[in-house]
């Protein structure tokens, strides 16, 4: 890169810039916007194809009369194995029912009742009926109606804009690196605030319901500049993705009263969990369902599946309530759910760890909660922690919603009382950034993207998937350091500088590679089994040794540190998890 181009990078300047248009990322922009503030919106995806539009089930609030806040944020600590904050669970779930209210008066079409009240149907792990949908197509009802108000707010988006990196010196967050997709033009982001809404990281494995751009980005960007990473280890694998593909059947096929069966034709939930059965939290089914494959009780070809049954819900039901999971089942497995069992396993779906932030937003740089100035972030890429390390069905398009617009405000805030300035940014900011990109695009090393990504994401989900041991874990250890050195020998065929996807597939296989390692070492390091993550070596719940925060920070050298915080306890006591 030659000295004049870099001196030619034109810098825009904003109060903030947020990475990210899912829902986390657009309801903030639309409140900043309308409280005044400059604000541009970057993401590498139109903001309607963010990954919050894929979103099926619902989203949790207790509506209902015999339902309550307090009883919503209790399920989602027992949900979480007593590893979420419960300050923060206490706070979100009693913000649910004006926030639902909120985006439904905003247009956001609800399923009704006869009586005409929002619809709520189960989901797993929740006492009472409290998943408000949008047939089976929740997301995008929200996420559209959010969009529709930030465009009339005035929001500006830079869409199919790729960021590379946050400019973070001396403790001070200063903007982001960002490049069109279209013409591969760099641009400087100066800003007061920085916020981070880059959604999920389970792309880093090869059955998965996630996006093709869900590659955690914003984790491996953050991590790069010292700053921790928490709770990574704890990935969540639904129970329900089509076999062979991962992608999701929604928890609301089982809400709706799908059943779940084994080879021998035995509804195998009610011999693990006879209370909740088909309805008890996602980690629970999910390991029951691998132990039935396991045990040889699997369905298919391969005999790596199950059933779920729905044929009892009739015709009328399913084609009402869930007719995209309907579609899918057909399109993928050729199963119609209407007249036959669909075959489906676990699949990896959702991130629990993420970058650390407190209640407000603020990004924390180390276990105590010391905070960054300028940095914030929310949504899936974010760990406040409310997830703990088992999220409930539902509960995440309402972090995202809630979270996105508190941090929002936490930022309108801190602009209004001084705490941020524009620390002034120099083209050199650029350099490392810049230098990374342009280095891959360049690059004529003997390996192959996609063949060190297909390794990577098979060998995740065999080495650090539902079931983990001190022996997978460290083979996979091995295999992520193999394939990051072999990393470093890339090359990719397109050179042209318009539309390069080959070249934004080579930088987020660099961010997955990265994030892997966060997930593995949180993994090989928790010696005991909580939530999603299952050791079978350490099979029990260790409260004495690990109802503790990980916090992960990569050193230069690659290596990885790590150290543990407490977890806010408030009135639900740690007990055995009983469904
Ligand atoms: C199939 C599926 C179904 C789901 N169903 C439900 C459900 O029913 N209920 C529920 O509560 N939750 C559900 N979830 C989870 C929920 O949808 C997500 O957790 C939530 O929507 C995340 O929102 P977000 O705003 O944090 O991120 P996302 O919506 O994922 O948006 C991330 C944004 O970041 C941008 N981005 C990322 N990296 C970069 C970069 N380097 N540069 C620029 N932009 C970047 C992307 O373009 C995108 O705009 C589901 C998830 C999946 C995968």
């Amino acid at each position: 890169m030659s000295e004049s181009f870099i001196k030619n990078i034109p810098v825009q300047e904003y109060d903030v810039v947020i990475v990210g248009a899912g829902l986390a990322g657009t309801s903030a922009a639309m409140d900043i916007q309308k409280a005044g503030k400059k604000v541009a919106v970057i993401s590498k995806l139109h903001p309607l194809r963010s990954h919050s539009g894929a979103a099926q089930g619902g989203i949790n609030a207790a509506l209902s009369a015999e339902d309550s806040p307090d009883l919503h944020a209790f399920d989602t600590v027992k949900g979480s194995d007593y590893l979420a904050d419960q300050n923060a669970v206490e706070f979100m779930c009693q913000k649910a029912p004006e926030t639902v209210r909120w985006i439904a008066n905003c247009g956001a079409v609800f399923s009704r009742s006869s009586d005409g009240h929002i619809a709520m149907r189960p989901f797993g792990g929740a006492t009472k009926p409290r998943a408000c949908y949008a047939k089976d197509r929740t997301g995008l009802a929200l996420l559209q109606t959010v969009y529709e108000q930030a465009i009339a707010a005035g929001v500006r988006f830079f869409s199919e804009w790729y960021v590379s990196d946050l400019i973070y010196k001396d403790g001070v967050t200063r903007g982001v690196v960002a490049f069109d997709l279209l013409g591969l033009n760099y641009t400087i982001f100066n800003a007061k605030a920085v916020m981070f809404a880059t959604g999920g990281y389970a792309r880093a494995y090869k059955v998965t319901t996630n996006a093709h751009a869900n590659t955690g980005d914003g984790l491996s960007i953050v991590a790069r500049h010292g700053l921790p990473l928490e709770d990574m280890e704890f990935v969540q694998f639904h129970p329900t993705g089509l076999a062979g593909r991962g992608i999701l059947i929604s928890e609301a096929a089982r809400g709706e009263g799908g059943r779940l069966y084994n080879s021998e034709g035995e509804r195998f939930m009610e011999k693990y969990a006879p209370e909740s059965k088909e309805l008890a939290p996602r980690d629970i089914i999910s390991r029951c369902i691998a132990m039935e494959i396991r045990e040889g009780r699997g369905v298919g070809p391969k005999k790596d599946a199950v059933e779920i049954r729905l044929m009892h819900l009739g015709e009328r039901l399913i084609m009402t309530r869930l007719p995209e999971l309907r579609d899918l089942a057909i399109t993928f497995l050729g199963q119609d759910m209407i007249v036959e069992p669909v075959y489906i396993s676990p699949t990896a779906h959702y991130s629990m760890g993420g970058i650390p932030c407190d209640i407000e937003g603020h990004v924390k740089k180390d276990s105590r909660g010391t905070i960054v100035t300028g940095l914030y972030a929310a949504g899936e890429c974010a760990c406040v922690s409310v997830h703990g390390a088992n999220r409930l069905g539902c509960n995440s398009l309402l972090d995202a919603l809630v979270f996105g617009r508190h941090t929002a405000e936490t930022i309108i805030n801190d602009l209004n009382n001084g705490t941020l300035i524009l620390h002034k940014v120099t083209a050199e900011d650029a350099d490392a950034a810049i230098g990374e990109v342009e280095g891959i695009l360049h690059s004529k090393g003997e390996e192959s993207v996609p063949v060190l990504r297909d390794r990577l994401r098979e060998s995740m989900t065999e080495n650090a998937g539902v079931f983990r041991t001190e022996e997978s874990l460290l083979k996979e250890r091995e295999i992520l350091a193999e394939l990051s050195e072999r990393y470093r020998h890339i090359h990719i065929d397109d050179k042209n500088r318009v539309y390069n996807t080959d070249l934004e597939e080579a930088i987020e296989l660099g961010h997955m590679l990265d994030y892997a390692r966060f997930i593995v070492e949180g993994a090989i390091a928790r010696k005991e089994s909580r939530g999603a993550h299952f050791r079978y070596d350490y099979p029990e719940r260790d409260d004495k040794n690990f109802l503790k925060h990980s916090y992960m920070f990569m050193h230069s050298d690659g290596t990885i540190k790590i150290e543990y915080g407490d977890v806010h306890i408030g009135k639900f006591k740690p007990k055995k998890r009983i469904y």
